[in-house]
């Protein structure tokens, strides 16, 4: 395999922490050239400062929680709950795609919580949709790119859709092993730390995603520590099996027979 690059696209600083980060990690430790792009800014997450302060401070500890990834950081493309199903989106996050061909992309979940992730997940599907389509331009322009791209949708926050059901993942990755390092990118979101108990060094920040990938582990019956991931459909993206975390991370992934099985018998 000659392109071995994987790109997390999410919603909002600290949403490639929460979710996706360990497998992005993991990725990057199997050879593969990572990125990282949130569309929004953040711009919304402070009480205390002004939408371009907080825009600034964001843009700041996403670009350092980037380089704890070892992932090579991308602009946001707008502001927070503006994250629109749009032409102008679509445009240059397709420019994005077209430009570093990603055969990995990892994003949100199509049912989450709230609308700037579905919309994300939307607009990636779309962005991949489009790479090898001339007539469609992208801002700035680039070229039409022809590989193969796999998509997958993360686990919603809270693991439940907005009407309360449970997601199964389809598959999970174990990672125990990069715990420490997904931890250290969610502290350098030093702005959206609240601190409960000093005398630990902990947060409820860091616990939060701590359980959430405890719980995701809990599911696998067999990791500790996991992150759930939902393959998209190959139909405009890929052959029908390709799945190239299965053949990047080996051991540490591990298919969910029974969400398997549920596909067989919707008759799919
Ligand atoms: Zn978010």
């Amino acid at each position: 395999m000659s392109n071995q690059v994987a790109i997390a696209i999410a919603a909002h600083p600290d949403d490639i922490e929460f979710q996706m980060a360990g497998t992005l990690a993991l990725l990057r430790k199997a050879g593969y050239t990572t990125h990282y792009l949130t569309l929004a800014s953040g711009n919304c997450g402070s009480a205390e400062y002004s939408s371009a302060t907080t825009r600034a401070i964001r843009n700041t500890e996403a670009r350092a929680a980037a380089k704890i990834l070892g992932a090579e950081f991308h602009p946001c493309l707008t502001d927070d709950l503006e994250i629109i199903y749009s032409v102008e989106l679509l445009r240059a996050l397709a420019a994005v795609i077209r430009d570093i061909k990603p055969n990995v992309i990892l994003t949100h979940s199509p049912q989450d919580y709230m609308e700037d992730h579905v919309n994300t997940s939307r607009l990636a599907v779309t962005a991949a949709f489009a790479r090898g389509m001339a007539n469609f331009r992208t801002a700035p322009p680039r070229q039409v790119a022809n590989h193969p791209v796999t998509v997958f949708h993360a686990m919603p926050q809270g693991l439940r859709d907005p009407l309360r059901r449970l997601i199964i993942p389809g598959a999970f990755v174990d990672t125990g092993s990069v715990q420490k390092l997904k931890r250290q990118a969610l502290s350098a979101h030093k702005s959206q730390q609240h601190w409960l108990d000093v005398s630990q060094g902990m947060d409820s920040y860091l616990l939060a995603m701590e359980d959430m990938s405890l719980e995701v582990g809990r599911m696998s019956k067999r990791f500790q520590h996991a992150e759930g991931w939902r393959r998209h459909l190959h139909l405009g993206f890929c052959a029908p099996d390709d799945d190239p975390l299965a053949e990047a991370l080996g051991r540490a992934y591990l298919v969910n027979r029974a969400y398997e099985r549920s596909l067989k018998s919707d008759g799919q």
